[in-house]
């Protein structure tokens, strides 16, 4: 009579703080684990193998593509990003809610798949502060800084194929809207699990 792990689906234009939000969800959720993705971009400063991606090369990332290692993948920018089936189910078997950080493309795959969740997009209050805060972050090229925005404005155009949009003025608050929407998603008529034999009986 356990509960299935629920998918927690989250999007955000690049430098609109949605890595922070998510740490901060993980330390507010002890039953919500994140699918490590693999990538072939390299890795950055502060960022660990394994933890916040599988750093990849080009080859190992096709190989598993070859092999439908992947629930879906996308190329992002110039680099290669995908959720294998493994990231996810080593969780859910647990019974553990799954974090997926997806860019839109990852999401219109899902979508299409019917693919069971709680689809959110994080945006920045504008424009203007999405740039400001990518520039402060200081590990992008000028280059990288441009093309992000470009996808970052692509990407607001898709906000119709989330179920919840939230504009990030400040983290907490963010955070608080997520658990939030996440709480009441879990209490859902349709997600309802009997929690004993005796309320079973009565419904079945
Ligand atoms: P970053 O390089 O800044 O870590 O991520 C770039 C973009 O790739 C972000 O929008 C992030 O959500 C997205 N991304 C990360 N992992 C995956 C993945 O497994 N699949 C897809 N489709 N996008 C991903």
């Amino acid at each position: 009579m356990s509960k299935k792990g629920l998918p927690i689906i989250i999007s955000a234009p690049s430098g609109t703080g949605k890595t922070t939000t998510c740490k901060r969800l993980i330390e507010r959720l002890p039953n919500l684990k994140i699918a490590t993705s693999h990538t072939t971009r390299k890795i950055r400063e502060g960022e660990s193998e394994g933890i916040d991606y599988y750093f990849v090369s080009q080859e190992e990332f096709e190989a598993k593509r070859e092999k439908n290692d992947f629930l879906e993948w996308a190329q992002v920018h110039t680099e290669y990003y995908g959720t294998s089936f493994e990231s996810i189910e080593k969780h859910r078997q647990k019974g553990f809610d799954i974090l997926l950080e997806l860019d839109v493309q990852g999401v219109g795959s899902l979508r299409k798949m019917d693919f069971e969740g709680i689809y959110i997009l994080i945006l920045p209050p504008s424009i203007e502060e999405m740039t400001k805060r990518l520039k402060k972050r200081g590990t992008e090229t000028e280059e990288s800084i441009e093309r992000r925005i470009k996808t970052g404005k692509e990407e607001i155009k898709s906000y119709k194929n989330y179920d919840y949009v939230i504009t990030n003025f400040e983290v907490e608050e963010t955070v608080e809207s997520i658990l939030a929407i996440v709480r009441a998603e879990k209490s859902s008529v349709s997600r309802y699990v009997p929690t004993s034999e005796d309320i079973k009986e009565i419904l079945d």
